[in-house]
Formats: structure tokens, sequence, C-alpha cells
């Protein structure tokens, strides 16, 4: 996939995301109504929404440094071994910024 697709890719799973976000937030601002026990349901909720939001922001950031690293050259290059990161591996995880090796090796998602 060409830079410039992939780069409309990202661009919209970030608008996704951050519509996604927006929902969450104004979710997690409400008041709490009725009494204690309800309030403790909510506060669970509230959890809830607290970790998929975390995921969502995350997600957000590591589109963000894809992007970053399209606009500079440098996407789709391992950023810690420096080598190219397979087609396959970019097309399942656009935002990918390691190799599947040095990813492994990392522990880390990306
Ligand atoms: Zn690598």
């Amino acid at each position: 996939m060409a830079n410039s697709e992939m780069k409309a890719e990202l661009e919209a799973q970030l608008a996704t995301l951050q519509a996604r976000l927006a929902g969450i937030k104004k979710d997690a601002s409400h008041e709490y109504p009725g009494d204690s026990a309800e309030q403790a349901q909510e506060r669970e909720n509230d959890e809830v929404v607290d970790a998929i939001g975390n995921e969502t922001a995350h997600s957000i950031r590591a589109i963000n440094t894809a992007l970053e690293r399209i606009e500079s050259g440098s996407y789709g290059i391992c950023g810690s071994c420096g080598e190219q990161i397979s087609a396959a591996r970019l097309k399942a995880i656009p935002e990918a910024i390691h190799c599947v090796d040095c990813s492994d090796q990392a522990g880390r998602p990306v």
C-alpha cells in the first residue's frame, strides 16, 4: 500500500477514535443521581468507561506517531532495528512502528 493510502487510512481511523473518545468523555462527565446503590453501579460503569477511554487514547497516540512517521518519511521502518516492517504487518496494524521481531522482544503490541 502506498504511503498516501496508508495516511488516508490512518486519518480515517484517527477520526473514528477521536469521535469515540469524545463520546466516552461526555458519558463520564455526568452527575451521580439517585440513591447510593445506584451511585455504586454508576461508578462501576465509569471504571469500564475509563478503561475503554485509556485504550482509545493509547490508539490515538499510536496513530499520531505513525502519521508523523509518514510525514518524516520513516514510516514502515522499524524504530528499533531499522529494518523494513513487512507489508502484511502494516496492513494488519497500520500504526505499527516496530517490526515483528522487535515488537516481540520488547513485549510491545506494535
Ligand atoms: Zn525491528
